[in-house]
């Protein structure tokens, strides 16, 4: 647990939160502030500040808890879709640094927008840009 961390007080019942779903090791809970009813967030317990940090078979526990809840969160709200993501790190949004990923119920003509829409401009990448940059995710991982 860090102790100046909201979601680690959730989990440990300092601060109210309202659970959906939980299990040794994985919490999942309503968004306090929403983006839409129903607006969900999955997070493991123990505290792992982003998904670079968390531990393969944590950050599996995580999805597949995602994978489990977001049919049952669209139904409970009588959702079309979801918007399901990880603001992962500071730069890309995340304001809580406890991992979380998000359920975000989606409707007909909410005014909401896809995940393309995140950035303004999209870089103008060359093929040859592209291979770099392939061979070096695939070299990140050797
Ligand atoms: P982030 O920007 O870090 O990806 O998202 C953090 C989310 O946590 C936000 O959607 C925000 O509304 C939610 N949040 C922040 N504080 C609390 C809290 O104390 N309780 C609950 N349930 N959600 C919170
Ligand atoms: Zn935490």
């Amino acid at each position: 647990m860090s102790e100046d961390c909201i979601f680690c007080q959730i989990v440990a019942g300092d601060i109210p939160g309202r659970t959906v779903y939980e299990d040794d090791t994985v919490l999942a809970f309503l968004d306090a502030n929403p983006l839409s009813p129903g607006h969900t967030l999955v997070i493991p317990k123990d505290h792992h500040e982003r998904l670079n940090n968390t531990p393969a078979d944590v950050a599996g526990e995580v999805l597949s808890t995602l994978h489990e809840l977001v049919p049952a969160v669209e139904s409970a709200v009588d959702a079309p879709a979801s918007t399901v993501a990880f603001n992962n790190g500071e730069v890309a949004g995340q304001e809580v640094p406890h991992v979380h990923g998000h359920i975000i119920p989606r409707f007909e003509d909410d005014g909401g927008r896809p995940i393309h829409a995140l950035v303004n401009d999209r870089p103008d990448l060359s093929e040859d840009e592209l291979d770099a940059i392939e061979s070096d995710i695939v070299a990140e991982q050797a």
